[in-house]
């Protein structure tokens, strides 16, 4: 049976694993992103990180997987499918913007690479196998360090005409007017609605400043500290409003919510479905709202699907700008 590689890589872990045509991953193995030391190190780790788990599966004892044919990488930034390259990218990594990531893996790998935005590989992967599994439609949110979203149709990412499709972060919101976003600009939803954008807002509020991040809001929230609570409830407000627009042009089938501040508890969860469902037409009434559920496999799992694509297609698939 031939198998493929999922890579996750993000500003602060990259993971891997091999995985089977069935979508089940086998060990994941994760290393620290080399985030300041160069698009090159970068590129030499996750390579370094692929042989290791493609040699694990081989001394497996009881390994199924055969011959490794495709590796998919799923990976923060801006990312141009077609030429596997990374359109713009936060300071999380440094250099990455620019960068011919599927090029550089292929010449180091001798393998067919393909490569997409991390929370598109999120989504295809919980549209696959996880909480939009069998639906024909889904849009994925993932609610972290960032806020990122994903169409999925029929099972394949929406990429849109500039590679920016899903980039809800970076949407006009209610709630963010004022708060400059990491992008620069001001009032966007990031600004508000990420793990960042929430604890800012709390010691804007005039929150303790000894509170370290966006985990330590929510600690406080559910310890029933006000302002911690109204922090809480503004963010998942404008996060819920913005999900409603999204939710009203595209119609998803399911509505996934995934990344770390998805499960920051009862309180963000029904202020963020609440805002949500108070702000769409009636015809939306019996809108599906799921956590995701393969947790940090997903992306790993999107981005095989990705590569079992790449060797079904027999070709990178362009993106709809060049359709
Ligand atoms: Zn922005």
């Amino acid at each position: 049976m031939d198998a493929v590689v999922g890579v996750d890589v993000g500003g602060t872990t990259i993971s891997a694993a091999v995985v089977a045509s069935d979508g089940r991953p086998q060990a994941i193995r994760s290393v620290p992103t080399p985030a300041q030391a160069g698009p090159q190190a970068m590129l030499d780790t996750i390579a370094r990180l692929v042989r290791e788990v493609i040699e694990l599966e081989r001394l497996r004892p009881d390994g199924q997987s055969g011959r490794v044919v495709a590796l998919g990488v799923g990976t923060a930034g801006i990312v141009d499918v077609a030429r596997g390259s990374i359109v713009s990218s936060t300071d999380a990594i440094r250099g990455w913007a620019g960068t011919a990531v599927a090029t550089g893996l292929r010449d180091r790998l001798g393998l067919p690479v393909i490569v997409e935005n991390d929370v598109d590989a999120h989504a295809v992967g919980e549209a696959w196998l996880g909480a939009a599994a069998g639906a024909p439609s889904a849009l994925m949110v993932a609610v972290g360090t960032g806020v990122g979203a994903c169409v999925v149709l029929a099972g394949r990412a929406l990429r849109g005409a500039h590679h920016v499709a899903g980039e809800m972060g970076h949407m006009p919101a209610r709630g963010a007017e004022g708060l400059r976003c990491p992008c620069g600009r001001m009032g966007h939803l990031e600004a508000i609605g990420s793990g960042p954008g929430l604890h800012r807002h709390y010691v804007a509020l005039g929150g303790d400043p000894d509170c370290r991040d966006a985990r330590g809001v929510v600690a406080r929230a559910h310890a029933g500290e006000e302002l911690a609570m109204r922090a809480v409830r503004d963010a998942a407000r404008a996060l819920g409003r913005s999900i409603a627009g999204v939710v009203t042009v595209v119609d998803p089938a399911v509505v996934v919510i995934g990344g770390g501040l998805s499960g920051a508890g009862e309180l963000w969860w029904s202020t963020m479905e609440a805002t949500l469902r108070s702000e769409v037409i009636d015809a939306l009434a019996d809108l599906v709202v799921a956590p995701a559920t393969l947790g940090a496999a997903a992306p790993i799992v999107g981005a095989a699907r990705a590569a079992w694509r790449l060797i079904d297609d027999g070709s990178v698939p362009p993106d709809d700008a060049a359709r």
